[in-house]
């Protein structure tokens, strides 16, 4: 129940990121209370998100009068202000809030929300770079790092690759990658078997140890 998708959430710090994110949660039916102490922006965004509220987040007498240590979830979405980020979230591990996100701008301030208790430190300005930097120089489609040195992309199938049983080219044993779906042309991704056998213009899903990814990506 705790963990259940449909929990309300505290999202806190309503810049690009946190309003987004606010907004893409109520589209998903989760009833958000979205805190900034910018009233302009509360103002704005009224009638929009399920709770709306102007306070300091830094204030622990305003988290609780905002009945914030009843959530089981909470984001704070402040980036530039690390000050604020830092305080606001030792104060929601004070509350025991149970799960807490917490935006990073840097590898430094994400070590530190990490350390005070932040359950999920996310760096989405730049996961983002990192994934332009993908699409902007290679021939990758799309790209997502999964987890630490885990990858997954979305490419052309290199030439050497067209036409063989995936079963008979000993992509993982010789590349260390595995293609996870294929798309042709006009029709939906489907799972790739040993038997799929790749065409020019189809797009593939392709996944392993980022590095490999990234040299198989690069393939002619
Ligand atoms: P982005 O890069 O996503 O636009 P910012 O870090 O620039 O994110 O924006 C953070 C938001 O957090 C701003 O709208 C700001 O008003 C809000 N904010 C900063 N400090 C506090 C605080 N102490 N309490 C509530 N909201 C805050």
């Amino acid at each position: 129940m705790a963990d259940n998708k449909s929990n309300p959430v505290v999202v806190i710090g309503l810049g690009r990121f946190g309003t987004a994110l606010a907004l893409g949660l109520t589209r998903r039916g989760t009833e958000v209370l979205a805190i900034d102490h910018r009233p302009k922006i509360t103002q704005a965004l009224a009638g929009q998100i399920t709770q709306i509220a102007t306070a300091d987040a830094t204030d622990m007498e305003a988290l609780r009068q905002l009945g914030v240590p009843d959530f089981y979830r909470a984001v704070v979405a402040v980036g530039s202000d690390i000050e604020a980020s830092i305080l606001t979230t030792s104060l929601l591990v004070e509350l025991e809030i149970d799960d807490i996100w917490a935006k990073a701008v840097s590898s430094q301030h994400g070590r530190i929300l990490d350390r005070i208790g932040a359950h999920h430190v996310v760096f989405p300005e730049h996961d983002m770079g990192e994934r332009v930097a993908h699409l902007v120089s290679g021939r990758m489609l799309d790209f997502m790092q999964v987890d630490g040195d885990f990858a997954l992309a979305k490419i052309k199938p290199p030439k050497e690759y067209v036409g063989v049983p995936l079963g008979e080219s000993n992509l993982r044993r010789k590349r260390g990658v595995t293609i996870v779906a294929v798309k042709p042309p006009g029709e939906a991704f489907t799972y790739a078997t040993a038997e799929t056998e790749l065409s020019y213009g189809d797009v593939i899903l392709v996944s392993g140890r980022t590095e490999e990814v990234e040299r198989f990506a690069d393939l002619p």
